[in-house]
């Protein structure tokens, strides 16, 4: 936990200041000019001379051999002088004539027979000769207790003059800090307006220091709450703390005499939550134009930063679901228009795309050319090796198709292992060519990518019709297309044959097998 130091107010630090000043002042002009007498010295002399007269006394009463009035004397002396502890009257040999108080206690006799300044020997003399001492034992000169210490002039006038001295200096700064303190001297309205402001705002001197904040500037963090007046604005931790520009925004516009707004500051909480501020700075000018200060306004965007965050994480959760949805769209319609084993466009797909590109190049004035395909005695491959291998044979046969086809072009899985192809703009004169070349694809590569049967030999047979050729519409295309695949099955398989109005009587428009060599009717 914090260890908060006692808050003094302004007027109550420069009080003690000034006090504090004072006392060391009074202490350094006494060494000086030792304005307060010294007490050791004082006491020496009275001693003495307290001594020298009781010496006196005793002399004479001792010549004049009166004991009792001595006794008298010496009690008296005792009994008068609250200084004196002790007292005795010894004679040379040694005995004690005649004391007063507890003189056995109290005595001690001072080294080298020189007296102290608590322990005081007179010499009496007796007709020229040493005759004997008056001994005499004071209280100690330094003070004893807490109390004789108190009591001692310079402590007793500290104690005076410190509390009084600040009492006087408070009461009189606090009223002459009224007429200097910003905050005292704007009335109370002005601050309560300007505490109803929801933004935090500082208003800073030239030189950077705090001259005035608001309630919400108090808020922005727990230390903000603690007095900020006269603080610099460019030295608060907490602040400034996070921020990694050179200059910071106040200083900018103090030094560019414009506005300097929008920058983002993070304020660490002592919870470690973060607060977003967006601060801005306006600079403050006298009526000739020179800079007086700066206005800082501090704008909490917390809630605005954290519900962007909330926005862009839901916007990135929507892209992330609205592209799983197109994935999910383009599989459906991947399924819903392409056969699956062989990927090639199922009849739906293909005649759905065929009608309008018939249409289109009809219009256009541009040719069509329909093949028909159909594997040769696919029934044997079914029958020797399975149906699995059968279906591996139809994917690579129309992998072998799909190997020649362009953009545009559409191959479509008509039947079990017939395949229909639409060849948009492609001149009569080259179909028998591409089919040629799809013939050949088929024959050298189509039976060995089956990989797990050893040497099969796959051949198709092909039928083309085109749209120079007559037909109506798809469909009649298809079947004359259709019509040219039997005539090429009946002539042998493994051979293409182009659709011609004789087709029926003779079938010289065949392609031999494994060549390309069929002529067009
Ligand atoms: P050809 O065309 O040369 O006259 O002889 P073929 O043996 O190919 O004759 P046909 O068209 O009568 O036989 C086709 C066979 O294809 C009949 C059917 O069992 C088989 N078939 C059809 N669809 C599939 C399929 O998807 N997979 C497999 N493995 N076989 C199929
Ligand atoms: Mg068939
Ligand atoms: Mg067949």
């Amino acid at each position: 936990m914090k260890l908060r130091l006692p808050r003094f107010t302004p007027a109550a630090r420069i009080a003690l200041g000034l006090i504090s000043l004072i006392v060391t002042l009074l202490l350094l002009i006494d060494i000086a000019l030792n304005l307060v007498p010294d007490q050791t010295d004082m006491q020496r002399k009275i001693r003495e001379s307290t001594s020298e007269r009781l010496a006196v006394q005793v002399t004479s009463l001792i010549q004049a051999q009166e004991w009792d009035t001595l006794r008298l004397t010496i009690s008296e002396a005792l009994s008068r002088d609250k200084e004196i502890l002790s007292l005795a009257v010894r004679q040379t040999d040694g005995r004690i004539v005649v004391k007063a108080g507890d003189h056995h206690r109290h005595w001690v006799p001072p080294a080298e027979d020189k007296s102290t300044l608590t322990h005081v020997r007179v010499p009496i003399y007796a007709k020229h000769a040493h005759w004997g001492d008056v001994e005499i034992s004071y209280v100690p000169v330094t003070p004893q207790t807490l109390r004789e210490w108190l009591q001692t002039p310079l402590v007793a006038l500290g104690l005076v003059i410190v509390p009084v001295g600040f009492l006087a200096f408070y009461l009189y700064m606090r009223r002459t800090l009224q007429y200097l303190d910003p905050t005292a001297a704007i009335p109370d309205r002005v601050r309560v307006a300007f505490d109803t402001l929801t933004e935090g705002v500082a208003v800073i001197d030239r030189s950077g220091r705090i001259m005035m904040y608001n309630k919400a500037f108090r808020q922005l963090h727990p230390y903000a709450a603690e007095d900020m007046m006269g603080k610099q604005l460019s030295r608060l931790p907490w602040l400034v703390g996070s921020v990694e520009a050179i200059t910071l925004p106040w200083e900018l516009a103090m030094q560019s005499l414009s506005n300097s707004n929008g920058h983002l500051f993070t304020i660490t909480q002592p919870d470690q939550g973060q607060a977003r501020i967006i601060v801005n700075a306006a600079p403050i000018l006298d009526a000739r134009g020179k800079l007086r200060g700066c206005m800082v306004t501090f704008y909490d965007v917390t809630q605005l930063h954290h519900a962007n965050e909330k926005m862009r994480s839901t916007l990135a959760e929507l892209e992330a679901s609205r592209e799983q949805v197109e994935k999910q769209n383009e599989e459906l319609m991947r399924l819903a228009t392409r056969d699956s084993l062989t990927g090639c466009l199922n009849r739906r797909a293909f005649f759905s795309a065929a009608e309008p590109l018939m249409n289109k190049l009809r219009q256009e004035a541009r040719n069509l050319v329909c093949i028909m395909c159909d594997i040769d005695h696919f029934k044997n491959v079914n029958d020797t090796h399975g149906h699995q291998i059968g279906d591996q044979v139809i994917v690579s046969v129309a992998r072998a198709l799909n190997l020649h086809m362009r953009n545009g072009d559409l191959l479509c899985r008509y039947g079990g292992e017939e395949f229909c192809i639409l060849l948009p703009g492609v001149p009569e004169e080259s179909a028998l060519e591409i089919a040629e070349r799809l013939r050949a694809e088929i024959e050298s590569r189509a039976g060995s990518s089956v990989r797990s049967v050893e040497g099969m030999r796959i051949t198709a047979s092909f039928g083309i019709a085109s749209l120079k050729s007559g037909a109506e519409d798809l469909s009649e295309l298809i079947e004359l297309a259709d019509f040219a695949l039997y005539t090429s099955k009946r002539n042998g398989r493994n051979r293409v044959t182009v659709w011609s109005e004789d087709l029926g009587a003779d079938s010289e428009a065949t392609s031999q097998t494994g060549t390309a060599t069929g002529s067009i009717a």
